[in-house]
């Protein structure tokens, strides 16, 4: 061999620093090597495309490709590409003296904090990642110039050497020689498993061979080079959209709606959000959004770019405005990130306008399935109720949607400013059927978050109250006629009811077969609610929270007529009617208690008995 040809050096300055440190460092992330040296790979033949594409060099019709070559029994990883390759002087610039300046900086910077996890690509030092997993690393690589091809080899210790050697076409390949300790990657399922994370929409087609599997000379790639985050929203059809969405997220369900995001200067970014199908109220909702770098995965669960409660949202976000190897701590402080976060929320209500305004039906369809995120996300951000404030709707209980302005502007004669809701369309069902026999629309609020959620709306604008329909029977069931009282009739139910305090009122309600209903406060049902809803979050055991109620007698009824003839001519009888109708009032309300239900049923049979 020609000695004079052979270069040799130790990357003697940092070696002593950088070598352990690559190795301590990325320890816990350590898969990355792969994802790094097969980025640069792409990167050659990208700049080798654009070198095309300004005319310096002759377009070819070559098809661009990366392999990735697993040899179990030689203990190595390949990665070869046939993009822009290095000469002698630039493998010893970008590869060898690239450390110096790159790695004094990350010393100096980063040495005694924590695990940080994979800064090292800020500094151009990815490829040194390789070393986290060999003992030693070969590259062999002809520039698309002249220059011949290199042959360079560097042990763990950072001892190199370059000569010339025997590479007719143009392109790089980078040889790992894993270590003893790293036999794990030598796993076909592991490296295959590694490549579909890391490397699955890299921009170059990207092929793996196993020296030992059989391949039956049948080829695909392992990536999608142009992935739909790419492509024009308006060139993607519903199917491609779904299909991603299955593919990426493993997740069979159609998700119930996606948004395409292409933002341009400066935000500079593309993604696909997806709205998951959440089967149950109480189902984890953790979704997931992955980040990429030009087709590069970054990271998995990126909370820090999407407010916490977008958390379920699905999808892709292509960021290559930031670097590949971003640390959670640099995106917590990033002023860009935070508008990239803010940017999302936008586009997050802008569609659900959309829907509401465009495609009512099919965001009826699916308002069940939304409302929980949205009511939260209208709790937790005003700015984000501003944007949505005209699409919230309310669920009627004849199954009917509509916009809380739709119902206000329904309600304008009958009940101004109040939207009557039910909190269980069965327990509350006799008050549901005397209101709709009023015209008086109810809207279902079923949810555990509901109550909060309400009482944000309440704060959010003046113009509305919501009433649970057993508050305001007194006020919106009100009859025709005088308030009376009957303070005889009243003892007599504080005694058949047990309880002193009950307050019982007189009045003619627009409801002739019901004796009497039960006014329980808004006040104290929401108490209720909230108090339940804690010990659910809380898992400890719910504690009943005391309803303030009055029990309204309606004076149009005939019954109350005859429990004032009893009331005179048979007091037992009128004890009797008394405990009866009050029972039925509670009945009408909630379920009884054990011993209430006795009671109903003993005195039932009395009644019966009467007949
Ligand atoms: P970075 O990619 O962040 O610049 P690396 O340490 O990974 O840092 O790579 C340093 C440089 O080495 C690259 O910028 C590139 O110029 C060169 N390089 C690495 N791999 C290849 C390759 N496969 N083909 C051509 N050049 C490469």
């Amino acid at each position: 061999m020609d000695q004079q040809n052979v270069n040799k050096g130790g990357i003697s300055v940092d070696t002593e620093h950088i070598f352990p440190i690559i190795k301590k460092w990325l320890y816990s992330e350590k898969d990355i090597f792969l994802r790094e040296i097969v980025s640069n790979a792409t990167d050659a033949v990208t700049k080798y495309q654009r070198l095309q594409s300004l005319g310096e060099i002759p377009s070819s019709d070559d098809a661009y490709r990366i392999t990735v070559e697993l040899d179990k029994d030689a203990r190595t990883i390949s990665v070869s590409d046939n993009g822009i390759g290095m000469s002698r002087e630039e493998l010893q610039t970008y590869i060898c003296n690239i450390a110096l300046s790159g790695a004094f900086d990350f010393i100096r910077k980063y040495e005694g904090e924590g695990a940080a996890n994979g800064i090292i690509g800020h500094f151009g030092l990815g490829f040194y990642s390789a070393f986290m997993v060999s003992d030693s690393v070969e590259i062999f690589t002809k520039s698309f110039t002249d220059a011949p091809a290199v042959h360079w080899i560097c042990d763990g210790d950072g001892n190199w050497t370059a000569e010339p050697c025997d590479k007719p076409e143009r392109g790089t390949t980078v040889i790992m020689h894993v270590s003893d300790d790293e036999s794990e990657y030598l796993d076909r399922g592991r490296l295959s498993g590694m490549l579909r994370k890391y490397c699955a929409f890299m921009p170059v087609e990207i092929y793996f061979t196993d020296a030992d599997a059989d391949t039956d000379g049948k080829e695909s790639p392992i990536n999608d080079t142009k992935p739909l985050w790419q492509a024009n929203a308006a060139d993607c059809t519903e199917e491609q959209y779904a299909e991603f969405y299955n593919k990426v997220f493993s997740d069979f369900k159609q998700p119930l709606f996606h948004i395409h995001i292409n933002a341009d200067y400066p935000l500079n970014f593309k993604g696909i959000l997806y709205f998951p199908r959440i089967s149950s109220e109480y189902e984890s909702v953790e979704g997931q959004v992955k980040l990429y770098y030009n087709q590069v995965f970054v990271a998995d669960n990126i909370k820090e770019v999407i407010p916490d409660y977008l958390l379920m949202l699905r999808g892709v976000l292509d960021c290559p405005e930031l670097p590949l190897n971003v640390s959670r701590s640099y995106l917590q402080n990033n002023s860009y990130v935070t508008k990239v976060g803010a940017h999302i929320v936008k586009k997050v209500a802008d569609k659900l306008n959309s829907l509401c305004n465009l495609e009512r039906e099919q965001y009826e369809s699916i308002w069940n399935d939304i409302r929980i995120f949205v009511e939260y996300a209208c709790m937790r951000d005003r700015k984000f109720y501003d944007r949505v404030k005209g699409s919230l709707l309310l669920s009627l209980t004849d199954g009917k949607h509509v916009t809380i302005d739709e119902y206000l502007e329904a309600a304008k004669e009958k009940h101004e400013g109040v939207v009557y809701y039910t909190t269980d369309k069965a327990l509350q069902a006799q008050y549901i059927s005397m209101f709709a026999a009023q015209g008086i629309s109810v809207a279902v609020l079923e949810k555990t978050l509901d109550t909060q959620f309400v009482a944000s709306l309440e704060n959010y604008r003046d113009d509305v109250k919501f009433k649970r329909i057993d508050s305001d029977v007194a006020e919106a069931l009100k009859g025709d006629g005088e308030v009376s009282d009957q303070p005889a009739l009243t003892e007599l139910f504080k005694r058949v009811s047990g309880n002193e305090q009950l307050s019982v009122t007189y009045q003619p309600l627009k409801a002739q077969g019901v004796p009497a209903m039960l006014n329980v406060t808004e006040e104290s049902s929401r108490m209720a609610d909230m108090m339940r809803m804690y010990a659910m979050s809380t898992g400890s055991s719910p504690m009943e929270f005391p309803l303030e109620y009055s029990l309204v007698i309606n004076t149009s009824s005939a019954l109350y007529q005859k429990m004032l003839t009893l009331c005179e001519q048979a007091p037992d009888k009128a004890e009797l009617l008394a405990r009866q109708i009050y029972s039925l009032s509670l009945l009408a309300q909630r379920k009884l208690s054990a011993e209430e239900l006795e009671q109903f049923l003993s005195g039932s049979f009395s009644l019966l008995e009467l007949l």
